[in-house]
C-alpha cells in the first residue's frame, strides 16, 4: 500500500504547487487556478491499487483485439430523471430498476444499467479531460456509468465488486456548437449551487455519442472515491465537438452551496495513475501514426507482434 500512496502523495503535492500532476514526464504540466478540490487534500486508501483511474493510453502501445465486439448501446429517454449538482460535478440520472436503458457487447459479458452521467472540466480549454491519449489532454470528458443488472442487484452493490461497473468515457474537444449538449447546457443555471437539483425528463444521453464505433477498453477504477477497482472503461477514439460558450457555462458552476462563498466548479479531474501492468486493448486495429519519433520499422514490428487478446485476463 505504501508503494501504491506514494505516487498519489506526489501527485498532491505537484497540485499544491501550481502544476498539473501528470504521472508521466513526457507530459507537459498544467496550472490548477483554484488549487485542489477537497476531494483530494488528504491521501486517500486505495483497495489493491493496481488498476487506478485515469490513465494515459498510449496509441502505439494499446493491443487491438480482434475479438472486441462492437458496443451496443440502448438508452430509452423515458428513463432520464433529473440533474444536480453534488458539489464535484453535475449529475444526470437515470431509472435503473429494470433493464430499459443498458449498454451489452463490446468487451462486456453481461448487461449494464445506465445509471449515471457527468462531465469532467477544466478551469481554460487547454485542459480537463482525466484520461489523456498520447498525452494529450482534452477540454472536457464525458463518463456514462452502468453497473452490471446481471451479477448483482443493484448499482450500490456493484460498485465494489469485480465486473461491477462499465464507464463509456468521451472527449470534448473544442469546434462546433452541440445541440444535444445544449439542453443540458441550458438548464444548468438552476442547478448552480451544490446540492441543487432539477427535473430532466426525456433526455437519451446516446446523442452525446461520437458515431464512430471504435474504442479502447481496459480494467480500472473510479475515479472518485471510493476509487474501487470495480471499472471496464470503455474510452471512445473519436471526440466529439462542443463550442466555447458551452463550456463556459461548465465553468459557472459552483462547489459550494447557497450562503457560502463561492467557488467557481473547475478542474474536477483526478491526477493520472501509474498503468502498471494493464494492457490497453483497441476495437480497431493500430494504423501507424507518423511522427518525428516513429521508426516505420518499429512500427511494423509492433503490428506483427499484436496477438488476440486472451478474454480471461480482464473479464
Ligand atoms: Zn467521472
Amino acid at each position: 500500500m505504501a508503494r501504491l500512496l506514494r505516487p498519489l502523495l506526489r501527485f498532491a503535492g505537484a497540485a499544491r504547487r501550481g502544476t498539473r500532476p501528470c504521472s508521466l514526464g513526457a507530459c507537459a504540466s498544467y496550472r490548477l487556478r483554484d488549487g485542489v478540490h477537497p476531494l483530494w487534500q488528504s491521501p486517500i486508501t486505495i483497495p489493491g491499487g493496481k488498476r487506478q483511474s485515469p490513465i494515459n493510453i498510449q496509441w502505439r502501445d494499446s493491443v487491438y483485439d480482434p475479438h472486441l465486439k462492437p458496443l451496443e448501446i440502448r438508452y430509452d429517454p423515458a428513463t432520464c430523471l433529473h440533474m444536480w449538482n453534488n458539489g464535484y460535478s453535475f449529475l444526470v440520472e437515470f431509472e435503473d430498476s429494470t433493464d430499459k436503458s443498458i449498454i451489452t457487447g463490446g468487451p462486456l459479458e453481461n448487461n449494464y444499467r445506465l445509471k449515471q452521467f457527468h462531465f469532467h472540466w477544466g478551469a481554460v480549454n487547454e485542459w480537463g479531460s482525466e484520461h489523456t491519449v498520447d498525452c494529450k489532454v482534452f477540454p472536457a470528458e464525458l463518463h456514462l456509468v452502468h453497473w452490471n443488472s446481471c451479477k448483482y442487484q443493484s448499482f450500490e452493490e456493484a460498485i465494489m465488486e469485480d465486473n461491477g461497473l462499465a464507464v463509456i468515457g468521451v472527449f470534448l474537444k473544442l469546434g462546433a456548437n452541440h445541440r444535444g449538449l445544449q439542453k443540458l447546457v441550458d438548464a444548468l443555471p438552476l442547478i448552480k449551487h451544490k446540492d441543487a437539483l432539477v427535473e430532466f425528463e426525456e433526455f437519451d444521453p446516446s446523442c452525446l455519442l461520437p458515431s464512430c464505433p471504435d474504442y479502447w477498453t481496459y480494467a480500472g477504477s473510479l475515479t472518485t472515491p471510493p476509487l474501487s477497482e470495480s471499472v471496464t472503461w470503455i474510452i471512445k477514439k473519436a471526440a466529439v465537438e462542443v463550442d466555447d460558450d458551452q463550456l463556459e457555462v461548465f465553468r459557472m458552476l459552483l462547489f459550494t452551496p447557497d450562503g457560502e462563498e463561492e467557488k467557481r466548479m473547475v478542474d474536477n479531474f483526478r491526477p493520472l495513475q501509474p498503468i502498471m501492468d494493464r494492457t490497453v486493448r483497441s476495437s480497431f486495429p493500430v494504423q501507424p501514426r507518423l511522427s518525428v519519433d516513429t521508426r516505420p520499422s518499429e512500427q511494423m514490428y509492433r503490428i506483427q507482434e499484436q496477438v488476440p487478446f486472451k478474454e480471461t485476463a480482464y473479464l
